[in-house]
């Protein structure tokens, strides 16, 4: 018995989190039906879930000569989800030397995505 394609997934973008059940139809627009959400923003989500997954990365790394050991790091856009663990591994071997300010690159061009890594809090430098 044919039984179409079929992903469930949890919506991301507001804090409601609804229970997405995502369907390959090939007369859709997208390719896929998405149910379960309230909103088309979520419909969205879904299609994008099951295509070309991707995430904002958030984490800190370690920092010298500053007021705190670590300092508050995110990717500036999404990158591709399956890129997530090894960009953990990367942002744990950095160490920097404070002062930082916000924004600044921690990281350039992320595997090649064209996406920084940047500081997301200034840390100034303790004597
Ligand atoms: S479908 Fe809409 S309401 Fe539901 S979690 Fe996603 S953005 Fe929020």
């Amino acid at each position: 018995m044919y039984k179409p394609e079929e992903h469930n997934v949890i919506c991301t973008v507001c804090p409601i989190g609804c229970r997405l059940t995502v369907i390959r139809e090939e007369h859709e627009p997208d390719g896929y039906k998405v149910i379960g959400g309230v909103c088309k923003r979520g419909e969205k989500f879904g299609v994008k879930e099951v295509t070309n997954p991707t995430r904002t990365v958030t984490s800190t790394v370690a920092i010298e000569g500053g007021l705190l050991p670590r300092l508050p790091v995110r990717t500036e856009k999404d990158i591709p989800k399956h890129l997530n663990y090894e960009l953990m591994k990367l942002i744990n071997q950095v160490k920097l030397q404070a002062p930082v300010k916000i924004g600044e690159v921690v990281v350039a061009n992320v595997f090649d995505t064209g996406v920084n890594v940047i500081a997301t809090r200034s840390m100034r430098a303790v004597k």
